[in-house]
């Protein structure tokens, strides 16, 4: 019997997650990227343990340890007297509380090592310069249309359809037939440095995060601890273009919304701008919580990743959030009992209520994490009294599907 095939549209961190994982369940892959080339944008994400076992599972490790940090602890400090918050340790204790470790990765240096694993074998055709621009679900098949860089359209049938395809992505469009994400009112900018450019006082090896009114910083190394990167999520009105979110942003503009925070970390801002660090400035847009199955999957097709649940950052799980996605596809993909369709339905129902937790969670941190006046006062005082007990997050690291080979 000729194996079944699933057509997956996006080739970012979700949609080679989930090509690992459709192909370790014995399925088919054909996955179409619109961009002439497979890039990540340059800067660092946050893995959970809950992510970094599904990566495990498919044989991931060696490739991850090669390139990941693995910061000893999470430091909270307030961003305006420097004082320690809270604090939870990472490193060997997390790794021995979930089963995996708590890592930081150069997003390009993830990419790579999904890319990788996808790319060793001949049978999982990767068509770079394909556009999803449409497509119909039949009976027992979904037909979908694509269209290449040169402007010629090539029409391809699957099994099954899967929206890997980002905040704006077309498979939900057509699905859902919803409008587009929401300026969540939050402005991120984000930089990357070598932390050999930094003085000594200022190199970091381990996840800090500093709250202050409206806004917050987190940085961690990237890359064996070569590079340091910087996150800054202030509050602020995205520009009109929302599409073309990474626009260059403005140092100053970032050293202004600082200015009433300590000397600490607008040093370390300066330093990251003197050092060669460019500010890339990304607008932050949202959807509502996932409210039922039918958001992820209908019929023989399904979303994944940002194309299901975008979120907020303050949980640092947009990217886990996929990867544990397409860890539960696989899981489901290999249900071969059950018809296609059914395996989908699966895998919305085993996930919509997880990932609608989190977007929840990450847009109440938004509250917390840039709280003024009685709330911060309140937060601090908790942070200090409880530390580790209201930092880590057992549910969310020690929760999520587990993947099955197949
Ligand atoms: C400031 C910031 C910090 C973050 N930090 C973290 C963190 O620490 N940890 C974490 O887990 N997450 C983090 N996230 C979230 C994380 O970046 C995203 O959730 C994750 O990258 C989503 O991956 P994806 O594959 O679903 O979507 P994308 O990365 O957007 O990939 C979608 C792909 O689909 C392609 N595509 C789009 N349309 C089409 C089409 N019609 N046809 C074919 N291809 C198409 C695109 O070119 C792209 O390659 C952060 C996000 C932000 C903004």
């Amino acid at each position: 019997m000729p194996r079944r095939q699933i057509l997956i549209a996006g080739g970012g961190i979700g949609g080679l997650a989930a090509a690992i994982a459709s192909r370790q369940a014995g399925w088919e892959v054909r996955l179409a990227e619109r961009a002439s080339a497979f890039s990540e944008v340059g800067a660092g994400v946050q893995l959970g343990p809950n992510a970094v076992r599904c990566l495990d599972a498919w044989g991931l490790r060696a490739p991850l340890q090669a390139v990941a940090c693995f910061p000893e602890r999470l430091e909270i400090r307030s961003a305006i007297d420097a004082g320690e918050l809270g604090r939870m340790r990472l490193g060997r204790t997390m790794a021995e509380r979930y089963g995996a470790p708590y890592l930081t990765i150069h997003r390009a240096d993830l990419h790579a090592l999904l890319l990788a694993a996808v790319s060793d074998r001949a049978d999982a055709p990767l068509l770079l310069d394909h556009r999803l621009t449409d497509f119909v679900q039949g009976d027992d098949a979904v037909a979908a249309r694509l269209l290449r860089g040169d402007g010629s359209e090539l029409a391809l049938e699957a099994d099954l359809l899967l929206g890997a395809d980002g905040l704006h992505s077309r498979v939900r469009e057509g699905l859902l037939g919803e409008g587009v994400a929401q300026p969540a009112g939050h402005l991120a900018y984000r930089a990357v440095v070598p932390q050999r450019a930094l003085a000594q006082h200022l190199r970091s090896q381990v996840v800090t995060v500093w709250l202050g009114p409206q806004l917050h910083v987190v940085h961690y190394p990237l890359r064996g601890g070569e590079l340091l990167n910087l996150v800054a999520i202030r509050h602020g009105q995205p520009p009109a273009d929302l599409v073309h979110w990474d626009h260059g942003a403005n140092a100053g503009e970032l050293q202004d919304a600082l200015a009433r925070t300590c000397a600490p970390l607008q040093d370390m801002v300066q330093a990251v701008s003197d050092a060669g660090g460019q500010w890339r400035l990304w607008p932050l847009v949202e959807r509502a919580p996932v409210a039922a199955a039918t958001q992820m999957a209908q019929g023989l097709v399904a979303l994944l990743g940002d194309a299901a649940h975008p979120m907020r950052p303050y949980l640092a799980q947009g990217a886990g959030m996929a990867i544990e996605d397409a860890a539960e596809l696989g899981r489901d993909l290999g249900m071969q009992a059950l018809e296609p369709a059914l395996r989908l339905r699966r895998y919305a129902l085993n996930r919509w209520q997880r990932v609608a937790a989190v977007q929840r969670r990450s847009r109440r941190n938004a509250g917390i994490f840039h709280a003024t006046g009685a709330v911060r006062v309140a937060r601090d005082a908790a942070m200090r009294l409880l530390g580790e007990r209201l930092l880590d997050m057992p549910w969310l690291y020690g929760g999520g599907p587990v993947p099955v080979r197949h």
